[in-house]
């Protein structure tokens, strides 16, 4: 690893600032993704902004969770994972959000990974993570994934890079509608809906994300839950400790006289970006919940999957996960 010096700067405007001025300069939230690019040999920054040293009122609002007059819920950027995971009966209706925090990495990350961060973070395709590579992505030209060993990779929106989004709590905010507000260098704040967040392949294969830098991820807000809005996460893994997901699925609705009504769909770990899938929620929207009705839902929502030739397992383990998320929001068990 390069040496390199932590800054502690008590100020948005003035970390902010070094960043976008100095070359080298990277915002550190919890540091677990910023510090495996390092020890990787993939990044060699000079300096390490400490988003923690931000003081007063700026800082407690980066730390802090609180709910706005109007009921919307506010999560600074710096609320950690295991925060999160907390908030599962505080959070009614958008209990998804906490569940994907819960099983997301291990005890140890999540005490130390923060919500930021994990938007932010960068893919773990593994010719990206082998500093010896050059692909797409590190302004290679062509994706080494496609024609290897693509077992985890991207069966839908995939191409022309195939990875798949590392976040698990990016699908439940899609699904939850949530917004972010950003600061940026010019000290004006932005709000724009979490989805806008996400830059996929076909736009630009080396980045994931919208943010300059110097650019802070300052919140996100969660809308009022509508009265009696339930939300659920379901997962995969091949292990379930200390591993990544293969698929996920967030979903979002509440019934009205008996149909399902409101219904938002996100797919996790199956695209380069949280995956909305409009085909599940046209599927759902209006009916009323049966296991027939989500089984024909998931069979909609993998619809324009394209799997590549190693990763096709994926499509009915989405499917799966899907109907598990389905059946837990609208609380009807699962057939045996
Ligand atoms: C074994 C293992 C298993 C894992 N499993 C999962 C999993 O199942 N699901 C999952 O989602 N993740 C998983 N992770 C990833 C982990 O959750 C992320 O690395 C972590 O959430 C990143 O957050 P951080 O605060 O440490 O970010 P950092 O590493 O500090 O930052 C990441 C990037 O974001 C930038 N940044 C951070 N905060 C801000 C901000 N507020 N504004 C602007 N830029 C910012 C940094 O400059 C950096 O570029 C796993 C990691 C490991 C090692
Ligand atoms: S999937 Fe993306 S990161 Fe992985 S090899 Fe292909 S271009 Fe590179």
């Amino acid at each position: 690893m390069n040496r390199f010096t932590i800054v502690r700067i008590p100020s948005l405007k003035d970390a902010s600032n070094r960043v976008a001025t100095t070359q080298g300069a990277v915002l550190r939230a919890g540091g677990i993704d910023l510090l495996d690019h390092m020890k990787e040999g993939l990044q060699a920054p000079s300096e390490l902004v400490e988003l923690h040293a931000i003081g007063g009122d700026e800082g407690m609002k980066l730390r802090s969770m609180d709910v706005h007059g109007d009921g919307r819920r506010r999560l600074g950027a710096l609320v950690t994972l295991a925060q999160i995971a907390e908030l599962e009966e505080l959070f009614e209706g958008h209990q998804a959000l906490a569940q994907a925090a819960a099983h997301a990495a291990t005890p140890g990350i999540r005490n130390a990974a923060t919500l930021g961060g994990n938007l932010l973070q960068r893919p773990r395709c593994w010719y990206y993570r082998h500093v010896d590579l050059v692909c797409l992505k590190k302004g290679g030209d062509m994706c080494l994934a496609q024609t290897g060993d693509h077992r985890y990779h991207a069966i839908l929106g995939g191409g022309p890079s195939y990875i798949v989004h590392p976040s698990s709590l990016a699908g439940p905010l899609v699904a939850l509608e949530a917004t972010i507000d950003v600061r940026g260098v010019d000290g004006t704040v932005r709000t724009i809906a979490i989805e806008e967040l996400f830059v996929g392949p076909t736009v630009d294969p080396m980045r994931e994300h919208c943010l300059a830098p110097g650019e802070i991820l300052l919140s996100v807000t969660l809308p009022v839950p509508a009265p009696g809005q339930r939300s659920a996460h379901a997962m995969a893994k091949e292990k379930q400790s200390q591993d990544w997901p293969l698929a996920e699925a967030s979903v979002r609705l509440r019934m009205d006289g008996g149909k399902l009504r409101d219904v938002r769909v996100a797919l996790g770990h199956v695209a380069p970006v949280p995956w909305r899938s409009k085909e599940a929620e046209a599927a759902l929207e209006g009916q009323a919940p049966s296991a027939e009705l989500f089984a024909r839902a998931a069979q909609a929502a993998t619809g324009p999957a394209k799997p590549l030739p190693g990763n096709a397992y994926k499509v009915p383990l989405c499917q799966g996960v899907l109907r598990q998320a389905l059946h837990e929001a609208a609380q009807i068990p699962l057939p045996e």
